[in-house]
């Protein structure tokens, strides 16, 4: 059964915008599939938290199963790529690190990962310079380019798959440029991925 991967601190001004330590290797976490919200379905205000904030993220789809073992085939493993949003209460989450317990409850809950819609590898889309944003009510509040990634999706393919060998219809979500915050009832949050497409959801109570 596919998972959903995500990758925490992989641009290096959203890693200081946090107080946190650019890694020496990919920081990893998962959510259900369970999470996956579509284009324009409504997404409720989470009653755990209060801090609910964006993090776009540029996502790719794994189309074949098994081990990268070398950083020149692993683009052959990514099949189609979209934009999403890694949706995540701060407050909870800043509580968690703070104990040293497990982030599912501030990054893993219902409707924690919108999604747009996938847009095949084979169109001649190029990975390593993917322009993308995010929107608030029609403000932008993030900006990025999937050539300032700290690990490019060749290394965080081979790092996750020698952990986890990889299924077809795995999601990757690649981490976050910098911009992160908050998001109120009413809100319209709309992103964008060049040559990808607009996506957006309405936050509510
Ligand atoms: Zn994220």
């Amino acid at each position: 059964m596919a998972r959903i991967f995500c990758i925490g601190r992989n641009y290096a001004e959203h890693v200081r915008e946090l107080s946190n330590v650019v890694p020496q290797k990919p920081v990893v976490f998962m959510k259900p599939m369970s999470c996956l919200v579509k284009p324009g379905e409504p997404i409720r205000f989470p009653g755990h938290g209060s801090d609910f904030q964006h993090e776009v993220e540029v996502v790719i789809r794994i189309g074949k199963p098994g081990r990268v073992e070398r950083k020149e085939d692993a683009l052959s493993w990514i099949d189609a790529v979209t934009v999403g949003l890694d949706l995540t209460l701060r407050d909870v989450q800043d509580e968690l690190k703070k104990r040293g317990l497990p982030w599912e409850k501030a990054k893993a809950f219902d409707q924690s990962a919108p999604i747009g819609e996938f847009v095949s590898c084979h169109g001649g889309i190029d990975l390593k310079g993917i322009a993308f944003s995010c929107r608030v009510n029609g403000v932008e509040r993030q900006c990025g380019s999937t050539g300032d990634m700290i690990f490019s999706f060749e290394t965080l393919l081979v790092e996750l798959s020698a952990i986890w060998a990889l299924q077809r219809g795995d999601l990757v979500y690649t981490g976050t440029p910098s911009g992160v915050g908050p998001l109120a009832v009413g809100d319209t949050v709309e992103i964008h991925g060049e040559g990808i497409g607009t996506f957006s959801w309405k936050i509510v109570a």
